[in-house]
C-alpha cells in the first residue's frame, strides 16, 4: 500500500478561486504520505529492565489478541499499535532466559528462530546499571540474526542514569549489538518514547494493515489462559518449582459475554513440589487460580470459572517427548 490515491500531478482539481499563474508549491496535504509500514517487532530484555511498563505505554491496558498467522505461532502477542501510517505488532520470544536441560535447549532453539522471524528486534536495557552476563546473553541470541533485520535499541530508566555513567554506560550497551540504532529512554517518565515508536517504526517494511484491531480467536485464548496460568504459578511459587510448571488447558467452553469455563492441570516434576503448589489446605492452588482467573477475565471481559489440577510428570523437563507433549514446540 505505497501508493495513495493522489490526482495526477498533471490534471490538479481545479480550484479557480486559489488558482495562481503559477504552480502554487504543494500544500502539505499534496505531498505523498509516507508509506504505510507494517510487521513484527519482537521485544527483548532480561527481567526487570522495564519491558512490561513500556509495553503498558504504548499499548494501555488494552491487550489486543490477534489470530494464529503462521509467522506468529513461535510468539506470544504482547499487543497491536495501530496508527494511521503504520502497524506495529508486538510480540514476546518465550524461552529467552531458559537454559541446562533439553527444554532449556529447546527454548533458546525456538527464541532463535523466532527472533529469525521478527521484522524488527526492539532490545530494552536499564541503561542505569552496565551490561550484565543477561544483557550479553541475549546480544548472542540477537546477533545470530545476521542480517536478518534492523535492531533497536531501548535504553530505559535513563532518568536514574547518573551524569558521569551516560557516556560509559552508553557506550557499552551500543558496543554490545554494533547495527542498532539506540535510543535513551524513560518508560516511567515517558521521555522520549515517541522517539523511540518512530524509529521503530522507521524500521519495518512498507506493508498494509496485518490485522484488523480487536481481532480475537479462540485458539490464541485458550493459549494465553494457559500462559496467564503459568505465570500466576510462577510468581507465587518459590524459586526451586516455577520452571518446572508446565500447564496444559483441557477445556475451553465459551459461555457467551465473555464468559467461560476453562479446566487445566499444572504439571510439576516431583511430589514433593505437588504439594507446594497446592499448598497448605489448598491455599497455594487457590491463589494461583485466583490470580490467573483475574486476568483472564480481564482478557474475555467476563465471568471465568477455572478449575486446577496438579499432576506430577516426573522429570518432565528433561523427556524431549514430554517437553513436545506439554506444549513446547513451534506449532507450525
Ligand atoms: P520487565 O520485567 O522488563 O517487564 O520490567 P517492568 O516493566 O516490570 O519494570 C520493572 C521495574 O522497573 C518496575 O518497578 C518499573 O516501575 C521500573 N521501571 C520501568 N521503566 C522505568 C524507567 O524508565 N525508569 C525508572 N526509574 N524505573 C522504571
Ligand atoms: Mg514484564
Amino acid at each position: 500500500m505505497t501508493d495513495e490515491p493522489l490526482p495526477p500531478p498533471a490534471a490538479p482539481e481545479p480550484a479557480p478561486e486559489t488558482q495562481s499563474p503559477a504552480p502554487a508549491p504543494l500544500e502539505a496535504a499534496e505531498v505523498p504520505a509516507a508509506p504505510h509500514r507494517s510487521g513484527f517487532v519482537a521485544v527483548v530484555g532480561r527481567p526487570n529492565v522495564g519491558k512490561s511498563t513500556l509495553m503498558n505505554a504504548y499499548l494501555g491496558q488494552k491487550i489486543a489478541i490477534i489470530s494464529n498467522k503462521p509467522q506468529t505461532t513461535r510468539h506470544t502477542q504482547l499487543g497491536i499499535l495501530t496508527r494511521l501510517d503504520a502497524q506495529v505488532i508486538f510480540v514476546d520470544t518465550p524461552g529467552m532466559h531458559e537454559a541446562r536441560n533439553p527444554l532449556g535447549t529447546y527454548m533458546v532453539q525456538v527464541a532463535t528462530r523466532a527472533l529469525q522471524d521478527a521484522d524488527v528486534v526492539l532490545f530494552i536495557v536499564d541503561v542505569s546499571t552496565p551490561p550484565g552476563p543477561g544483557d550479553e546473553r541475549l546480544a548472542e541470541i540477537i546477533a545470530k540474526r545476521g542480517e536478518a533485520g534492523p535492531v533497536v535499541l531501548a535504553l530505559n530508566k535513563s532518568d536514574r542514569l547518573a551524569p558521569d555513567n551516560v557516556i560509559p554506560f552508553t557506550t557499552a550497551y551500543a558496543a554490545l549489538v554494533p547495527a542498532a540504532e539506540w535510543m535513551l529512554v524513560s518508560a516511567t517518565r515517558g521521555d522520549n518514547l515517541d522517539d523511540l515508536l518512530n524509529k521503530i517504526v522507521l524500521s519495518l517494511p512498507e506493508g498494509p494493515e496485518l490485522f484488523p484491531e480487536d481481532e480475537v480467536t479462540q485458539t490464541h485464548v485458550r493459549d494465553l489462559a494457559g500462559e496467564f496460568i503459568r505465570e500466576a504459578a510462577l510468581n507465587l511459587l518459590e524459586e526451586e518449582v516455577p520452571h518446572g510448571v508446565a500447564v496444559e488447558v483441557e477445556s475451553f467452553q465459551e459461555r457467551g459475554e465473555g464468559n467461560a469455563f476453562i479446566a487445566a492441570t499444572l504439571f510439576v516434576e516431583r511430589e514433593s513440589h505437588k504439594g507446594i503448589v497446592i499448598g497448605k489446605n489448598g491455599g497455594m492452588l487457590k491463589q494461583i487460580g485466583t490470580n490467573a482467573r483475574k486476568e483472564i477475565e480481564g482478557l474475555l471481559g467476563g465471568k471465568v470459572f477455572l478449575e486446577l489440577h496438579v499432576k506430577v510428570r516426573v522429570n518432565w523437563r528433561k523427556n524431549e517427548a514430554d517437553v513436545q507433549r506439554l506444549g513446547y514446540r513451534p506449532r507450525e
